[in-house]
């Protein structure tokens, strides 16, 4: 882990890393929360946010409740995805009630305060994005195929076509995930990125066996560098969930039953709709 730029803190029971530069922010909370401080046992334990992966869904209600209370996330503003491995990305707008889950989809972007976007994961890589100008946040979950569809670009795309972000502006930081210490894939993930730049870079070979260990945190990096994020502004955290059991859910280092860690950005402050 890269000390200089995230430490771990704990508010209650739940335990967390943060990246200085957003919490220096003063307008958004984040957290990327490790597996502890939940109510849920044995390969859930204990702060499981999955809902489908096997645990009580009262346990899972009940860590998502501590998680809201912990970080002063309004009763309706928590906004989880049905995340389905894909480039898709949308925006939560309006002044209704944002919506508790929103249908499949791996990005989520608001300009509203108070709206809190969630992002699980067990080993696939949390992004956040803040644009400090506009006052916009985005979060997305990327695994080998959402990387492979480029929805760490997309979002900085989304971002610049929907709140006229510059890149330039944008803060991007990529949370704890499989490193590539761990993640070895076959040939067919690697063809999934022939047409990257800078493959060779976050792809490489095992020797004889072929095989080759993805580095996602890094070709998710090039993704948003491409776009024309400067690379001073692309923070990574340098933790591999698989090395850390007990500190994070992994999907590689459980053999699969896990459950997963709830990654959360908000915009602070009122949203609109309280006003009303
Ligand atoms: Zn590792």
């Amino acid at each position: 882990m890269d000390s200089r730029m995230f430490r771990f803190a704990r508010r209650g029971a739940v335990e967390y890393l943060e990246a200085e530069a957003l919490a220096g922010l003063g307008f958004v909370e984040h957290a990327f929360c490790t597996r502890r401080g939940g109510v849920s046992t044995g390969d859930f334990s204990s702060l499981n946010a999955g809902f489908r992966v096997g645990d009580q869904e009262e346990a899972v209600m009940r860590n998502l409740a501590r998680v809201g209370g912990a970080f002063a996330i309004p009763a309706d503003g928590l906004v989880l995805m049905r995340q389905v491995h894909g480039g898709t990305i949308r925006v939560i707008a309006g002044d209704g009630p944002p919506p508790a889950c929103v249908p499949e989809c791996d990005g989520l972007i608001t300009a509203r305060p108070g709206v809190a976007l969630a992002v699980k994961t067990a080993d696939c890589v949390p992004l956040f994005f803040v644009d400090p100008v506009r006052r916009v946040i985005g979060a997305a979950h990327a695994g080998w195929r959402g990387t492979a569809l480029g929805i760490a670009g997309r979002m900085v795309d989304a971002l610049a076509a929907g709140f006229g972000s510059h890149p330039a502006d944008l803060l991007a930081v990529i949370g704890p995930a499989v490193g590539p210490c761990c993640y070895q894939v076959d040939q067919p993930v690697r063809g999934a990125f022939a047409a990257h730049a800078g493959a060779e870079r976050f792809l490489s070979p095992c020797p004889g066996e072929g095989r080759w260990m993805l580095d996602l945190a890094l070709a998710n990096r090039l993704q948003i560098e491409a776009r024309g994020v400067p690379g001073g502004s692309i923070l990574c955290a340098g933790l591999c969930t698989a090395c850390c059991p007990d500190l994070f859910f992994s999907h590689r280092g459980s053999s699969g039953c896990t459950g997963r860690q709830v990654n959360l950005l908000m915009l602070r402050g009122t949203d609109a709709r309280k006003n009303a």
